[in-house]
């Protein structure tokens, strides 16, 4: 039977396998077990294998779970599209937000961080070509962006994140991801501190992990297909 734990481990093997295979760093790339739409057994089920950060999209959702989980020691990121009323609830419960995509969203998410807790630390969305939602700046305003974020207090801003149309071509699926890896490199002068590519899902690891990715986020390949 294939069970959470079990997939668990074949993703952990695989993404050790290809750090090696790209010459990355072991342990470079952290893996967010992408758990929305999944019920709370799934989750304590991860958790009892070791997986430390879940992603949510839905934040109705992941409050039901933050909730039920409180007290685990679980690293919360936020992926979904982030509207300006949920700002703060958002703000409060979550330790990473991977999809900040205008300033106006990242001032909410500062100023709404309670005081008590470490920066929120977020990514800043990119809409590549060919990406099939609406969701992320476009590159050429990524670096007024940047230039925005850079004086927001309660907030660090981590890098950059990317969500490519799905391709089942790996040149194509290694090209969007290259894209993204060269807008951070282009844009590290602009803010310090930016470390983080959030890049790569259950269908496009090996091309996320090639090209530089630091976070991967893995929904179906952990809990399955989605309804
Ligand atoms: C759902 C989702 C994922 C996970 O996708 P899988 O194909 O299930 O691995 C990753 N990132 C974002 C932004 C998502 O919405």
């Amino acid at each position: 039977m294939k069970t959470i734990s079990n997939s668990l481990s074949h993703i952990r093997n695989e993404i050790a396998r290809l750090e090696s295979k790209y010459g990355r760093p072991r342990d470079s790339v952290a893996l967010v077990a992408v758990s929305k739409t999944r019920p709370v057994s799934d989750l304590k089920e991860a958790l009892a294998a070791g997986q430390k950060n879940f992603g949510e999209n839905y934040l109705q959702e992941a409050e039901d779970k933050i909730e039920a989980l409180a007290g685990e020691n679980i690293t919360w990121h936020f992926i979904g599209p982030v509207q300006s009323n949920k700002t703060r609830a958002i703000a409060a419960q979550f330790d990473w937000v991977h999809s900040v995509d205008r300033a106006s969203i990242a001032r909410r998410l500062g100023d709404a961080r309670p005081v008590n807790l470490p920066p929120l630390n977020i990514c800043l969305q990119v809409n590549i070509s060919g990406e099939s939602s609406k969701s992320g700046v476009n590159p050429e305003e990524l670096p007024t962006l940047i230039e925005e974020c850079q004086s927001l207090a309660g907030i660090h801003v981590r890098g950059l994140m990317a969500l490519p149309a799905p391709n089942l071509d790996f040149d194509k699926q290694r090209e969007a991801f290259h894209l993204v890896r060269k807008l951070l490199s282009e844009n590290n002068n602009r803010l310090a501190g930016m470390d983080t590519l959030s890049l790569g899902t259950s269908h496009d690891l090996e091309a996320a992990i090639a090209e530089g990715s630091t976070m991967v986020r893995v929904g179906t390949a952990i809990f399955g297909e989605r309804d």
